[in-house]
């Protein structure tokens, strides 16, 4: 069985790669926060709320999609440890490309040279060291075609002239609205523990034809008609058929990350794009469905491919997911071991 097992893996590492987006290597590295930052967060985004009449969930949403960028991009995106906020406003943004003063923190100038910078905390300067002046100023910007959710949608898009970025904040908004709460970062491993399932680290490995792509996620090997849950709470955001991956769903979660099911079986029949679950909730069935035409199944044996995929702004880099899957599987069943 054990040969037959390795067999199959070398073979599946072969066939189910590929089929989704712009792929590159990246890192992942989840960050718990505290809870008391998520108190002190949503002060600063009710405050905010209340200057400019945008509910909560959408301020939230703005400063969580910022907070991705610059964890993706420390480098050019530097935030302070103890800021409350993850904007990042480059010094010329904020002061206006031909303000000569590059620091400048005068409202009325910088609106002079069209700069984003205003004073959301009340006391006359527009401080891009400063939480509330930060968070309230791209908000503020994002507000100047109207409140209403269209309005806002443009006024994203104006702001940073990429579709996706829109696409992040609405999900955002509509996770926040929906549990009326920030702290959501709980996690489950894809399959029920108590289900009969097999998985090793398979990230990187090459295909051995098609191309030099590598093989981007882990294989959970299972039966037919195990079912497949969402390991994070998040907003589906594809759900169909692929060439590659069969019927395949993609959830976005809040940290900016896309988890990707492929070769189920089928799918929750209720659920569609722009639904949103929990971590546990069943999406679908682990089959082995892809490699051709839609609704071709039983060319490799069941399995579900997991991927994860960090999006960075314009690209989206896939991550091995193998640690953070050994990872949840651990917590999860050291919980049910305490339930007992
Ligand atoms: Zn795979």
């Amino acid at each position: 069985m054990q040969v037959l097992r390795t067999t199959a893996i070398v073979f599946l590492i072969a066939i189910c790669t590929g089929g989704y987006g712009l792929h590159a290597y990246g890192s992942g590295k989840e960050k718990i926060a505290e809870p008391d930052i998520f108190k002190q967060r949503r002060q600063l985004y009710e405050s905010i709320s209340l200057k400019t009449g945008m509910e909560w969930p959408y301020v939230a949403a703005v400063d969580q999609y910022e907070r991705t960028m610059s964890q993706a991009h420390p480098k050019s995106r530097p935030i302070p440890k103890d800021a409350i906020t993850g904007v990042f406003v480059s010094e010329q943004r904020w002061s206006g490309e031909l303000n000569p003063e590059g620091g400048d923190s005068n409202p009325a100038s910088i609106r002079f040279f069209h700069g984003i910078g205003r004073d959301g905390s009340g006391d006359g300067i527009a401080d891009r060291g400063q939480d509330e002046d930060l968070l309230y100023s791209v908000v503020a910007q994002a507000l100047l075609g109207g409140s209403s959710e269209d309005d806002f949608s443009i006024g994203l898009w104006e702001y940073y002239h990429n579709t996706r970025a829109v696409q992040r904040i609405m999900q955002f908004a509509k996770l926040y609205k929906s549990f009326d709460r920030l702290e959501l970062s709980g996690h489950t491993f894809p399959l029920p523990l108590k289900s009969n399932y097999s998985f090793r680290s398979t990230w990187g490995n090459s295909r051995g034809w098609g191309g030099k792509r590598i093989h981007e996620g882990t294989d959970i090997f299972a039966g037919h008609g195990v079912p497949v849950r969402s390991t994070s709470y998040g907003v589906i955001e594809m759900k169909g058929w692929n060439a590659y991956g069969g019927w395949r769903i993609g959830i976005r979660d809040l940290n900016n990350l896309y988890h990707y099911y492929a070769h189920l079986s089928g799918f929750d029949k209720k659920l569609k794009a722009g639904d949103i679950v929990r971590p546990g909730q069943v999406v679908g069935w682990v089959g082995s469905s892809g490699y051709g035409r839609p609704g071709t199944q039983g060319k490799f044996p069941p399995h579900l491919h997991y991927g994860i995929y960090r999006d960075r702004g314009l690209v989206e880099w896939a991550f091995d997911p193998y640690p953070l899957l050994r990872r949840w599987e651990r917590d999860e069943s050291k919980a049910l071991r305490s339930k007992r």
